[in-house]
């Protein structure tokens, strides 16, 4: 009787780890700083109170400097060489930051209409130094590699890779966090300086092969933390939890995968295609303008610094290649034709469903092609364009 027990407990732990899906480590990084005697609530509160006065005190959206460009240094603490990131790889993250801080992203377009008006469509930019704090040159990222295999929760990553002054930079550390944590981003005032900045998980940093997590939105999830936002539907699990954002319906609780809207709760339709859901990356699509308001805030309020420097860097989008795809028509009952009309064609063509499961596939030798969808289930997919480097994602409904 004793051994079917503890048979049973095993699989129990089993199906526990196993069903667990990696996430953001806020929660990890909140419990983690109480257990050591930080005044986690107090310290979120006093933030939170700071920030809403501010929103008040201005009486009306607070005006959006031209120009907010906030310097970026990548540390690299790599353990096997996969985790060795190319420079590719970390300006293609760059690039992805600014397109989805600043509402230039393509999959846009997949907001539901009732949302769209509070659709942030300008904001924060972000650029990789060019020069280090002591005027030498620089790519903006630093390389480090570790005998330790989880470097990235542990208090080792900032002797390995220390901090550029976090006041004037925002550091960006690329470590391994496990297999539970996806990676996270420092509240304000919630860690030393010398901790301040984001972790990113390598598999899940810029474009990347995962299924979840592919197009580089772990870290824009992250930098939200890190300029002060709390995840969507607040921090607890019902309808009196709140992110203290105006423009953010009630939610009662996060949301996986990628749902079909309209999902509603707290007696409104609910709005997890925000980057600060846990959704699947191909599904996470917009800030609004009251959480870009409140990260504005944050700046201004608690990391001022990080837009007084004139240091010299580059945005990754000096060379934006793109397919810029037309899916006619959509909805789609037969023929599905692609027009592309960007400065490079794409290798090849993939369609999958929303379980990312690949219907068909093909190769892309012009700039239009067609493909017949007339046997495919009425439903929602999505058409990947690819080539070596480059990676687009659109949505379409078969009817
Ligand atoms: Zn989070």
């Amino acid at each position: 009787m004793r051994s079917y027990t503890v048979v049973f407990f095993l699989l129990a732990v089993h199906f526990f780890l196993c069903a667990q899906e990696p996430q953001c480590g806020m929660n990890w990084l909140e419990t983690t700083e109480s257990q050591k005697g930080v005044p986690v609530e107090q310290i979120k509160t006093s933030f939170h109170g700071k920030i809403d006065s501010a929103l008040e005190s201005t009486n009306s959206i607070p005006e959006l400097r031209s120009e907010i460009i906030v310097p970026v240094v990548v540390h690299i603490v790599w353990h096997t060489t996969e985790e060795n990131l190319s420079n590719e790889q970390v300006i293609e993250q760059i690039a992805i930051l600014n397109q989805d801080f600043n509402g230039n992203n393509k999959d846009l377009r997949d907001v539901p209409e009732e949302f769209e008006p509070f659709i942030a469509r300008k904001g924060i930019r972000f650029c990789l130094v060019t020069e280090t704090p002591e005027g030498m040159s620089t790519s903006g990222i630093t390389r480090h590699s570790t005998d330790l295999e989880v470097v990235g929760i542990k208090e080792e990553l900032y002797e390995i890779a220390p901090a550029w002054d976090s006041e004037n930079f925002l550091n960006i550390w690329v470590a391994n966090t496990g297999d539970f944590l996806t990676g996270l981003g420092t509240y304000p005032g919630l860690v030393p300086p010398e901790r301040q900045g984001v972790i990113v998980h390598p598999r899940y940093f810029g474009y990347n092969d995962s299924f979840r997590y592919n197009f580089g939105r772990v870290a824009v999830h992250e930098i939200g933390h890190y300029f002060g936002l709390d995840h969507i539907w607040g921090t607890d699990q019902n309808c009196e939890s709140d992110d203290g954002v105006e423009d953010t319906p009630l939610q009662q609780h996060s949301y996986q995968s990628c749902p079909a809207h309209p999902q509603a709760t707290c007696g409104s339709n609910d709005m997890f295609m925000n980057f600060m859901d846990y959704v699947d990356d191909r599904c996470m699509l917009m800030f609004t303008q009251g959480q870009m308001e409140r990260m504005l805030a944050t700046i201004e309020l608690y990391r001022p610094e990080l837009l007084n420097n004139d240091i010299s860097c580059l945005s990754g989008e000096e060379n934006v290649c793109e397919f810029n795809a037309s899916i006619l028509p959509n909805p789609v009952s037969q023929q599905l034709t692609v027009v592309l009309s960007g400065n490079v064609v794409p290798d090849n063509y993939l369609i999958t469903d929303c379980m990312g499961k690949v219907i068909s596939k093909g190769m892309v030798n012009s700039q239009e092609f067609s493909t017949d969808v007339s046997e495919l289930p009425a439903g929602v997919y999505f058409l990947h364009l690819a080539d070596k480097v480059n990676r687009e994602i659109y949505r379409l409904i078969k009817q």
